[in-house]
């Protein structure tokens, strides 16, 4: 039961990254192709995130970026 419920997390997590990512490539004019593989960690990219173009990373690892790139404004910011 607490599998399950992991599971729904991560694809929750999947979800909102991807939304994010979208929200992002849209506003950037970038158009390179996605890897196969994440550039950080070497995990397998899902094929839906990659046809999103120009994943570098994971979920988990753009996840963790994206975090420290919030921070990292949130600073600059202030
Ligand atoms: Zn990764």
């Amino acid at each position: 039961m607490a599998i399950d419920h992991l599971d729904t997390a991560t694809e929750l997590q999947d979800l909102l990254n991807t939304t994010a990512l979208r929200h992002q490539l849209s506003q950037s004019v970038t158009h390179m192709p996605s890897l196969k593989m994440c550039a950080d960690c070497d995990a397998d990219i899902p094929e839906a995130r990659q046809r999103l173009g120009g994943v570098t990373r994971c979920v988990e690892c753009e996840g963790y970026f994206q975090r420290e790139r919030q921070r990292e404004q949130q600073r600059g910011r202030r």
